[in-house]
């Protein structure tokens, strides 16, 4: 098999790791890639967003599978200009991915369906009309951006003035974009959250194995919200009755529920959920894996994922091949120093190989690029430091070695990826 991956930061490094593993794949292609997938596949500099340019290269390059890792192309409508040519492709369509790509889609979806989420208090295309709700709803309150706005299009509002200024940025100043030019208002919920990733071909589908991620840049959960500064997986994540909940109230009536619409899901969905006392409820849909959630999972599988896939655009997904490594994974992400806010690039990375030297690590690139010999800084998430191990504290260990191995100037990373969750206190030892 000839794939092409398109996206180029640590989720499709991981996907490309994995593909290339597998015995049927001869050749891979990533649009655009980084420094580090360039070791492993051959990068096309055309941008994961580019639907027309991605079409191009298909004509050309006739690849075999295409995998898509960021939501943009999705959104914009590249699972049917794919498979439109009859080129598989995993990937929902445009339709589809509306659950990622409008939140005031995916809320409608989830009450039309009854599948358990926060109550909405209202949907508006108009400031001045987001502005008279605000009086009529309880603090705190929580604000979403309709559309894609790069994990800035959601604001918990403790009081009225954060909540107007922020619908004004958002409307008035469309400082989200078009993304913000319609919101909606919600009842906060409380809880622990966890991502529960399914990859489906319409009819049937598998859970991948849980993860928890860590959004805010400094330990102790401080500081701004980031794509994600680390992740791990670990079974005890998910007892087995709460499994059993999730599938039944949320997976299975969602996939039911695209099928009664007549949008059939095909490809990777990440369902974002808050634990709360009355049981798991939705936060978000995402329409695709998350980052970097994606490379503790990948970490992980022991399975062929090029077969996997190939079944899942072809429509013919069989759970049971899905195999896991039993214990955990982890997922350390180094960035640059500054990220989320201003950060400078170009720094040499120095130790990739010595850190790799560890049992159960591999380094995956995220902002990275190769200049001559030398892998440098390209973006604020450079790298991510993942490993496995028989616990979550054996993988953390590993991963936090390996970390220590590599430096760059002003390289920052969190010390306590994997600490929190109270889930987790036993299966640390
Ligand atoms: P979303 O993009 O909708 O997942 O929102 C991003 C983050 O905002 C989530 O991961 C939660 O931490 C938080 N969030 C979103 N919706 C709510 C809610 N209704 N109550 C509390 N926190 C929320």
């Amino acid at each position: 098999m000839n794939i092409l991956v398109i996206g180029g930061g640590g989720r499709e490094h991981a996907l490309v790791w994995k593909l290339k593993q597998s015995r049927r794949v001869e050749k891979i292609w990533c649009a655009p890639g980084n420094g580090g997938i360039a070791a492993d596949a051959e990068c096309v500099a055309i941008d994961a967003g580019d639907v027309a340019g991605l079409v191009a290269f298909g004509e050309k390059g006739r690849p075999d599978l295409t995998v898509v890792g960021p939501e943009l192309p999705l959104v914009d409508g590249i699972g049917d200009a794919f498979r439109e040519r009859g080129w598989a492709i995993v990937g929902p369509s445009k339709l589809a991915a509306r659950l990622e790509g409008s939140k005031i889609f995916s809320k409608e979806f989830l009450q039309r369906h009854n599948i358990p989420t926060a109550k909405m208090c209202g949907s508006f295309d108009s400031a001045k009309d987001a502005y008279s709700a605000l009086r009529n709803v309880g603090f705190p309150v929580v604000i979403k951006a309709d559309g894609l706005c790069a994990g800035k299009g959601v604001l918990l509002a403790q009081d009225f003035a954060e909540a107007r200024d922020f619908i004004e940025r958002a409307m008035e100043k469309e400082e989200l974009g078009a993304g913000g030019r319609r919101i909606l208002l919600e009842e906060r919920l409380e809880g622990d959250e966890l991502s529960f990733i399914i990859v489906t071909d319409g009819k049937s589908y598998a859970p991948l194995v849980p993860t928890r991620d860590h959004k805010r840049v400094f330990d102790g959960n401080q500081g701004a919200n980031t794509g994600g500064m680390g992740a791990y997986s670990a079974d005890a994540l998910l007892p087995e009755e709460l499994r059993k909940t999730i599938i039944s109230t949320i997976v299975e009536p969602t996939l039911a529920g695209l099928a009664a619409q007549g949008l059939p899901y095909q490809g990777f969905l990440y369902i974002g959920l808050m634990l709360t006392p009355s049981g798991p409820k939705v936060l978000e849909f995402n329409c695709r894996l998350g980052d970097p959630e994606t490379q503790a999972i990948v970490a992980r599988m022991d399975f062929d994922l090029a077969e996997v896939l190939e079944d899942v655009a072809g429509s013919n997904l069989i759970a049971s091949k899905l195999h896991w490594k039993p214990g955990a994974s982890a997922c350390v992400v180094l960035s640059s120093g500054g990220y989320p806010g201003k950060f400078e690039t170009g720094k040499p990375v120095d130790g990739l190989a010595s850190a790799e030297q560890i049992s159960g690590v591999k380094v995956l690139h995220a902002g990275t690029k190769r200049v001559g010999d030398e892998i440098v800084t390209s973006g604020g998430r450079v790298l991510g430091v993942t490993a496995v191990g028989p616990t979550l504290g054996m993988a953390l260990a590993s991963a936090y070695a390996a970390a220590e191995r590599i430096c760059f100037d002003r390289m920052h990373y969190r010390k306590d990826i994997g600490l929190q969750g109270n889930c987790l206190k036993a299966s640390r030892n």
